[in-house]
């Protein structure tokens, strides 16, 4: 072994011997609420897939076709070459579906974060995020170079107190010098204990100490408010917040990642947001698929979808006694606590047939492994008792 590889080696065991460890397990299958690996048809509790679109014949249809027209590869990045029609389309699709001036794609939820976080603050600024984002979110707050505050999940009075502490750390802008800027970043529904944020508060706190918002609506795009935009839009504040960021790769069925805001917001991201301009666009076809799963949320069958997640999530009391967020969303955690147990519950599930991984440090904080249970609107009532009675045995 060359010295690099046993250095290596040496890591890899400090972090099995926590428990930490982590491999990839080969799926055969098309997501569904059954998948097959290795040669075993599991029942699956754990896909962001909320409304069972990843493998819907209209985005798949979507996405063939745009191979036949587009091809298989952009290129180039979206500045040089590679900004195709239906990069183009998502885009006016995206912006019209969320009410919103305008919006970008990005390759990922992930690079939207970064791209857009560091676009915005630099040093000198002001990041405050709730303790439990996700950790796209923690990067790009890294990143951006400005002085991080963290502060306790959904707490608003410690949310103030950071608020106020840097009101006294700025001064007004003086001539020729801009004020810091302050950006707080949260989520609408939370990736890991499916709880919600109160986003009426929090627009009211940004607004009284004159900081920005942003929000990550990755858990509730396609699944809340009347037109299923989102959490915001729910509580009724999609207008008063100034960056609104998603994923199109969960409920929406497809990949990539999503910032909805104002018109001069996009134009200064398509300037100054590094994960979009330095990088090739995203394929033609991930950019239709991702059209059409927003086409599909926004049609009556998808409706349909949501109020079928909707009544499988009010049915899971009657199979099993979990606590869930109020108003329910589609993610359970099932608080297990020591990592290496946590491992062990989801190995024998897995051995009953069902598939729900445990997530563990750096996910979620150390202690703090569970089952990560996600319910999709393509469950039925049966998949459910096959859950209960799993859960059971283990
Ligand atoms: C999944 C997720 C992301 C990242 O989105 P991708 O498109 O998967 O990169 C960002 N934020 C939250 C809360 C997520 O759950």
């Amino acid at each position: 072994m060359t010295p690099f590889d046993q250095e290596l080696s040496a890591r890899l065991a400090a972090i099995r011997a926590s428990g930490l460890h982590r491999e990839l397990r080969c799926v055969d299958s098309a997501q569904s609420p059954r998948i097959t690996v290795a040669g075993q048809t599991l029942l699956n509790f754990s896909s962001n897939d909320y409304l069972g679109l990843a493998n819907e014949p209209a985005l798949r249809e979507a996405a063939i076709h745009a191979v036949e027209r587009y091809g298989a590869g952009c290129g180039a990045s979206r500045l040089v070459c590679g900004s195709l029609r239906p990069h183009h389309h998502l885009e006016t699709t995206l912006a019209d579906f969320k009410g919103a001036e305008a919006a970008l794609s990005f390759s990922s939820g992930y690079t939207a974060a970064l791209g857009t976080v560091a676009a915005l603050l630099g040093k000198g600024d002001f990041i405050i995020l709730d303790r439990l984002v996700h950790a796209c979110i923690v990067d790009a707050a890294r990143l951006c170079g400005a002085k991080l505050r963290v502060f306790v999940h959904n707490d608003l009075a410690g949310l103030e107190s950071i608020l106020r502490w840097i009101d006294t750390q700025t001064s007004p802008a003086g001539p020729g010098k801009t004020r810091p800027r302050t950006l707080i970043v949260t989520e609408s529904v939370f990736s890991m204990d499916g709880g919600f944020a109160p986003l009426r508060e929090l627009v009211e706190l940004k607004d009284k100490y004159g900081a920005w918002l942003m929000v990550d609506e990755a858990h509730a795009t396609g699944l809340f408010g009347p037109n299923r935009r989102g959490m915001a839009e729910a509580l009724g504040v999609s207008d008063r917040i100034e960056v609104q960021m998603g994923t199109l790769g969960k409920a929406l069925g497809a990949a990539g990642g999503y910032i909805c805001g104002s018109r001069p917001l996009v134009e200064y991201l398509v300037n100054r947001a590094r994960s979009f301009i330095f990088s090739t666009a995203p394929a033609p076809s991930v950019a239709a698929a991702a059209a059409a799963g927003i086409a599909f949320v926004r049609s009556p069958l998808g409706e349909e979808r949501r109020l079928a997640l909707m009544s499988r999530i009010a049915e899971l009391p009657d199979h099993l006694t979990v606590a869930t967020a109020s108003p329910p969303s589609a993610i359970i955690p099932i608080l297990i606590g020591n990592e290496t147990k946590a491992m062990e519950v989801a190995a024998r599930l897995r051995h009953q047939g069902v598939f729900i991984p445990a997530i563990r440090y750096p996910t979620v904080g150390r202690g703090k492994a569970r089952l990560r249970l996600t319910i999709t609107a393509v469950h039925t009532s049966e998949d459910l008792a096959q859950l209960a009675a799993a859960l059971h045995q283990v």
